[in-house]
């Protein structure tokens, strides 16, 4: 049996073995997906020598960086130096980072009209998650505005993406003129206070998508869909950058479907 799995610290709340049980029963594959604990003091030694049990695996917080630094990086992952999806290539270990790609995938199947505004996005917040889908949209030549509560952190993304950055005072100017607006911070997670923005400045064509995917229905999405805007929740990028393991893993692309969904969903 095949295995590979998810190393993280602390990993029990991870939906990923929801995603890849799904898959494995869909298209016959004869494997399983593990819960990996690894904690800081020995992620170093994890990574630098993955062990020869697991054949791919998925890296979560706090190691995406620690994971990078000992494998061969590949696209998203070279550029950013974060790695969420390792697999092995004539007997070298590789990686890459798909939340980015799997932001975007997430926007192409939910919304796919974004592609056709030419406008640009304006991403609130400023951590590793806005960095990926940053990049991302860059290299589908989107414009791409940063605003942060912590400018200092935003105008970092910009010099490394080619976005901009501004600070919260000039969201509403920036909201008047973008085609998608992401929530990229951990406001409106279950427990965190959610966002609480004006969003008529933005145009009616505007795209709102939310990456906080627990609750799935966020306060933002609610005020967006009032308004009469598209909005993407956050469960379809979770679901979108898993797919890149089972690619490479099993060598089949797996489909993000509503039975899918429905499986992650119940376990929320
Ligand atoms: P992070 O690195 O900790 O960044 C958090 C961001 O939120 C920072 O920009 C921070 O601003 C901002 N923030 C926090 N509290 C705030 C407040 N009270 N007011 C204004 N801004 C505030 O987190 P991350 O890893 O990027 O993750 C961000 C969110 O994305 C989390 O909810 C995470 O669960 C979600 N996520 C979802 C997926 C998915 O697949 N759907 C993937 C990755 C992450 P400062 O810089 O000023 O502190």
């Amino acid at each position: 049996m095949i295995r590979v799995g998810v190393a993280g610290w602390p990993v029990k709340h991870t939906r990923s073995p929801a995603i890849f049980a799904h898959w494995f029963e869909r298209y016959g594959v004869d494997a399983r997906y593990e819960l990996i604990p690894v904690a800081p003091e020995d992620a170093d030694s994890f990574f630098a020598e993955l062990p020869a049990e697991w054949a791919g695996v998925n890296v979560t917080v706090p190691h995406k960086r620690t994971a990078a630094a000992h494998i061969k990086l590949e696209g998203a992952g070279a550029r950013l130096g974060v790695a969420n999806t390792l697999w092995r290539a004539d007997g070298v270990v590789c990686g890459t980072s798909s939340d980015g790609p799997g932001f975007v995938a997430s926007l192409d199947a939910a919304a796919p009209a974004w592609r056709d505004s030419n406008a640009p996005a304006l991403i609130l917040g400023a951590g590793g998650a806005a960095l990926a889908i940053a990049d991302a949209l860059r290299a589908t030549g989107c414009a791409v505005t940063v605003a942060n509560r912590t400018l200092a952190k935003a105008e970092s993304i910009a010099a490394s993406t080619g976005a901009a950055a501004i600070p919260l005072t000039d969201l509403a100017d920036a909201m008047a003129g973008c085609g998608v607006f992401i929530n990229a911070t951990t406001r409106g997670m279950a427990g965190i206070d959610p966002l609480d923005i004006d969003l008529s400045p933005l145009p009616a064509s505007a795209v709102v998508a939310d990456i906080v995917y627990n609750p799935l229905e966020t306060a933002l999405l609610a005020a967006a869909r009032s308004r009469g805007l598209v909005a993407v929740d956050g469960l379809g990028m979770l679901l979108h950058q898993a797919t890149l393991g089972f690619e490479r893993w099993f060598g089949i692309k797996p489909e993000v479907d509503a039975a899918l969904r429905a499986k992650v969903v119940a376990t929320l």
